[in-house]
């Protein structure tokens, strides 16, 4: 071999006794085969099976494995985004003519999604009250394939009695998916109340550190994870193996995190609800929570991310009050080892149950800084909110 072909051509080195804890990245677009006849036959390798890069890598593979597990499910597909996990559901059952249900509380760009791409194209959406329970069997028509469900609800936090909207689903033939972002597996598995789709914004609690974007749908039922991987294929989606190997070390430290996060929301939203610059207190563990007692039956505890509404008339001074915050940082995603806070837009989003409090919303994800820091820091805010003298805060 000359340099040049040496260059291209990287020698086989033994991999024996290398026996790493960390997930090795694997990089591909080209998989290679021994024979012209494996070449030939690689479509028989099925969607378990490696033939080129885009369908799957080992570091891929392993991080759906590892997320099929902590859901109890038969199989996990990965895509680039949360908001992909949700449209690739969507996408994989509905056909012209379709319908899906909504929750009023989705997070906003399914919504988006559901408008301005689903609708034109033929498949309707209709939007319901996230609490219906099994009232929801009065809403599916024979038009409807899909019930889509997030619980708690973008935002708002309105938790879902998802058993009985999937008895209700199932008794009708209609599949039902779960946006579970808020909960993580570790909190909630929708599959074990007979969900058909569990999805994750791998973004948040399981990249964990702010920096990738990642999307999982996990099935319990191998012909549904088929309808998935045709339309990655057909559409041309996979993920980096890079984001994958990211995920793989958040995923680690998924379980400390969330119960120490978790562990302070509670906390901070029990101290904050009688406080005079807000109006409630919206976090799934209260029991003013729309929605509480489904939290209390079906999950095991609290993740990060709460919202308060504020008191009318307290927003006069939230721009300045918001840019002088020193331990929170001001935007959305969440999941990572920094606290976040956002003001958000709930008006506009509502179309079932009209939003009748007049207080601006702010969404709170608490990170790993020091608790006391974050108190302080919320405290100067809301005091800051408060038209009455700071001295009533307590
Ligand atoms: C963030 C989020 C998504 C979207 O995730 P991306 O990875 O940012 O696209 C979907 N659903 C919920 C509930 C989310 O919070």
């Amino acid at each position: 071999m000359k340099d040049l072909s040496r260059c291209v051509h990287h020698p086989a080195v033994s991999h024996e006794g290398f026996s790493s804890l960390a997930v090795p990245t694997y990089r591909a677009s080209t998989i290679v085969y021994p024979d012209a006849e494996s070449f030939a036959q690689r479509k028989c390798r099925g969607a378990d099976g490696y033939s080129y890069g885009l369908h799957g890598t080992p570091t891929t593979r392993t991080l759906e494995a590892q997320l099929t597990q902590l859901h109890g499910g038969v199989r996990t597909v990965l895509v680039p985004s949360g908001q992909a996990a949700v449209t690739v559901v969507m996408l994989s059952v509905l056909l012209p003519g379709d319908r899906v249900l909504i929750p009023d509380s989705v997070y906003p760009p399914v919504r988006g999604f559901c408008a301005n791409y689903l609708k034109p194209r033929g498949i309707d959406y209709h939007v319901y009250d996230p609490l219906v329970g099994d009232g929801i069997a009065d809403l599916i028509d024979a038009r409807t394939k899909l019930v889509w469900i997030e619980s708690p609800g973008s935002g708002t936090m309105e938790v879902q009695d998802v058993p009985a909207i999937v008895r209700a689903a199932k008794a009708k033939g209609v599949l039902v998916g779960c946006d579970n972002t808020w909960a993580s597996p570790l909190l909630f598995k929708p599959l074990a109340h007979g969900a058909d789709f569990a999805i994750e914004a791998l973004t948040k609690y399981v990249g964990g550190h702010s920096d990738l974007l990642l999307g999982s749908i996990t099935v319990s039922d191998l012909d549904l994870r088929q309808r998935l991987k045709d339309t990655l294929r057909m559409v041309g989606i996979g993920v980096s193996p890079d984001e994958a190997a990211l995920a793989l070390r958040g995923i680690e430290t998924m379980g400390v995190r969330l119960a120490h996060m978790g562990h302070i929301s509670e906390d901070f939203a029990r101290r904050l609800e009688p406080h005079p610059a807000i109006d409630r207190v919206l976090h799934p563990a209260l029991p003013s929570c729309p929605g509480h007692e489904f939290w209390k039956r079906d999950f095991k505890g609290s993740s990060a991310v709460f919202s308060v509404v504020l008191r009318p008339g307290c927003e006069e001074n939230l721009g300045p009050a918001l840019t002088a915050l020193r331990i929170f940082a001001i935007g959305a995603s969440w999941g990572g080892t920094r606290s976040l806070i956002a003001p958000m837009a709930i008006k506009g989003d509502r179309t079932v149950n009209p939003w009748r409090s007049e207080g601006t919303v702010l969404r709170i994800s608490i990170g790993l800084e020091d608790p006391d820091d974050l108190w302080a820091d919320l405290t100067d805010l809301f005091a800051k909110l408060e038209r009455e003298p700071a001295a009533k805060v307590a």
